[in-house]
Order: structure tokens, then C-alpha cells, then sequence
């Protein structure tokens, strides 16, 4: 989605990618097939480039340092290097006062073993290489956490207390290098499984809470001194109070309704900071719900063993479902596939629309769309 932003823009997009069929790749004007710390691949890449992004956090930041040398990279590897780990994560944000859920580092079985009642019922999160609640075990009391914490095979991790939550929001920021700002509307997100279901923007929350999560979110990016497209997710306590659960450091799924949706896409927006051009208008035009599509709509079927592809042409036949499909080659459960924005001139039509292409795919949830 990036690389065909670029391209309406004008730009020739280059990517290095360890697969050889990613979806990235097979957009882009070159492919370079290589690890992201193998030099010789990065050295090509760096000939090609006169600007370069990630797309995904882990790609380790000394591979974004490298590009550094000879062209401008957006978001900085320092940027990077905090959200790839919860502890550096967490540490940051309540270091420069943004409220996080309560939380402990855990790096030795002793000290899971000691772990603080107060933070029970909690989670335990490895501290890298998490991601749609990968690398989490719930723990009802403190007896538990010294098994999770073994269970997740002896890795730093963090303890964090199970947090009362009326919803989950997120707030997708963009910042250049004259440190200006533009947020889109604040988004709602529904997981399922640890895994973003459905986007809901603009999120049904009092215009003062939507206030408060845009300016901590810019807050965020300017503490960061980021540059780029940055996504703070926040969790919005039942008595109102909002903590950041955690930041991702480019364009992010709960922000892929900005194509369909506003003036902007976030893609758009992430191309624009990185050619050093002025930011676009983030206004959102039309009402929206971002249904997620993940493998499991290829095996809809009861019972079915192969995957099959979805009937398409029910979601195309609706005048306001958009549909994003990422050429993913393996169908997997809980694989991240494409996604349908589900448009309305009024938000309850986007949220009718959104029951609707649930409906014709199959996918749970229906009912919870009100
Ligand atoms: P994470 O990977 O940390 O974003 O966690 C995935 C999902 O698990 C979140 O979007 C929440 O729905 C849920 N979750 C994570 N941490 C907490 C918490 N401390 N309290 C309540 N729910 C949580």
C-alpha cells in the first residue's frame, strides 16, 4: 500500500525483502532478495534509494542505521529501536509522563518468581517480537507468572496489569522534518483472538476524550522527535482515564481506512515525509469501518481442509465496501490477508455496511457491530 502511494506520487519504490514473493515486492519497481542485515543486499539498496522507510518494526535498526549513511530514513533507527522492545517502550513514555497500564520488567525466573500481587490478574508480554497478542499468557494471580514467564522460553518480558478497558483506541500521527504534525481522527478498535477485528472511525467516544488522545499522540511523536507516520494505541479506562499501550512506528492497520476514507491516506502521507514534501490534509471525508480479512475466510467452509478463495464478487456487488486484498500467496488462520473499508454516508450506514460484508464472508462478529 506504501509502495503504490509512492508510485501515484511519481516515485520508482525499491524494496529488500528476505521472501521472495512478499507483497511489497511484487509491487515495486525493484527487489532486492536478501536478509535485512545481509551488507551486500543493503549496499544495493542504498545505491538505488535517495529515502527509505520500514514497514514493520523488526527489521533491526542497524540495517535502517546503514541506510542512514547515504539517504534520508524515516522513521530514525532510534525511533525504531524503542518500539521494537516493551521494556525500552514503556520505559520511554512514563519517563516523559505518559500514563502506561501498571507494569514490572521481568528478565530472571527469581524475579518473576517475586512478582507483585498488584499487577495480578495481569499479562505477561515478551518484551520483543510480539504481535497480534503473540508472546502473551494471561496469569490470574502471582503463583502463575514464574510458569508464564517459562512458558515464553526465559526471554525479557513485562508483567502488566490487567486493565479495565470501555475500548481500545488508536491515533495515527504524522510528523516531518520541520516538526510539523497532522493526526487523523481518533480510530476504535475491536480485536478478536489478540487480533485487530474491526476498525471503527471515528471512534464513539466524547469529543473531549478524542481531544485528549490526538494531543498525547502528538505529544508522543514530538518527545520521540519522530519522523514519519507513527501509530499510538491507547486504552481507554472504564473511569475515562486514557494509557498508551503501545506505539508503532509506521503506518498501522487500524490507519488502512485513510484510503478510502480521507483526503490523506497515511501511506500517502508516510511518501510525503519521506521526499521531504509538505504534509496532506488528514480530514477525513466519509464515515468508515475497516473489517479485517484474515486467513480464516479461505476455510469458511465447515469442516473445510484446503482453503478456498472467498466469493469476492459479494463484497464487490456492495456500493460501499472497498476491498483491499494483499496477494498473499498462503491463507493462513489468523493471517493477516486484506481488509475491506466498509463506507456510509453516516456512521451507522458504515457500521450496516461492515455487518453486511461480515455477513457475505463468513466472518464472526456480526451481531457485535452495533
Ligand atoms: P498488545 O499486543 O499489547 O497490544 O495486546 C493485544 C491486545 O490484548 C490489546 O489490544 C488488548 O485488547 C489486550 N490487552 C493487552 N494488554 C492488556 C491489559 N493490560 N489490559 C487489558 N487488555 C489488554
Amino acid at each position: 500500500m506504501f509502495c503504490m502511494a509512492a508510485q501515484s506520487l511519481g516515485y520508482r519504490i525499491a524494496v529488500l525483502d528476505p521472501a521472495s514473493d512478499g507483497p511489497a515486492a511484487s509491487v515495486a519497481d525493484r527487489h532486492i532478495h536478501a536478509d535485512y542485515l545481509d551488507h551486500a543486499g543493503l549496499a544495493r539498496l542504498a545505491a538505488l534509494v535517495a529515502a527509505a522507510t520500514t514497514e514493520f518494526e523488526n527489521v533491526p535498526a542497524a540495517a535502517l542505521e546503514f541506510l542512514s549513511r547515504t539517504a534520508r530514513v524515516t522513521p530514525a533507527a532510534a525511533s525504531v529501536a524503542i518500539a521494537q522492545d516493551r521494556i525500552s517502550e514503556k520505559t520511554f513514555l512514563s519517563g516523559h509522563g505518559f500514563a502506561v497500564a501498571p507494569y514490572a520488567v521481568l528478565r530472571s525466573a527469581e524475579e518473576a518468581a517475586r512478582a507483585d500481587a498488584r499487577l495480578c490478574p495481569g499479562i505477561v508480554k515478551s518484551a520483543r517480537f510480539g504481535y497480534d497478542g503473540k508472546g502473551q499468557v494471561r496469569v490470574a494471580s502471582a503463583d502463575d507468572v514464574a510458569a508464564a514467564y517459562e512458558r515464553m522460553g526465559g526471554v525479557a518480558c513485562v508483567l502488566e496489569r490487567f486493565v479495565d478497558l470501555a475500548c481500545e483506541v488508536s491515533v495515527i500521527v504524522a510528523r516531518n522534518e520541520s516538526g510539523a504534525t497532522a493526526t487523523w481522527p481518533v480510530a476504535e478498535n475491536r480485536h478478536r483472538d489478540g487480533i485487530l477485528d474491526v476498525t471503527i472511525a471515528p471512534a464513539r467516544v466524547a469529543p473531549e476524550l478524542a481531544e485528549r488522545a490526538r494531543s498525547s499522540a502528538t505529544a508522543v511523536a514530538g518527545a520521540l522527535d519522530y519522523r514519519g507516520v507513527l501509530c499510538v494505541e491507547l486504552f481507554v479506562t472504564r473511569d475515562g482515564t486514557l494509557l498508551v499501550n503501545e506505539i508503532a512506528p509506521r503506518p498501522h492497520n487500524s490507519g488502512h481506512y485513510t484510503i478510502d476514507a480521507c483526503a490523506t491516506s497515511q501511506f500517502e502521507q508516510q511518501a510525503r515525509v519521506l521526499a521531504g514534501l509538505p504534509l496532506g490534509d488528514p480530514r477525513q471525508h466519509t464515515p468508515a469501518v475497516m473489517v479485517n480479512l484474515l486467513g480464516d475466510a479461505w476455510f469458511a467452509d465447515r469442516g473445510a481442509k484446503a482453503p478456498r478463495d472467498p466469493d469476492w464478487s459479494r463484497v464487490l456487488a456492495h456500493p460501499l465496501a472497498k476491498l483491499h486484498l494483499y496477494g498473499k500467496h498462503d491463507p493462513r488462520r489468523g493471517r493477516k490477508m486484506g481488509h475491506v473499508t466498509c463506507l456510509g454516508t453516516t456512521l451507522a450506514e458504515a457500521l450496516e455496511t461492515a455487518r453486511a460484508v461480515k455477513h457475505a464472508l463468513v466472518i464472526p462478529g456480526v451481531d457485535e457491530l452495533a
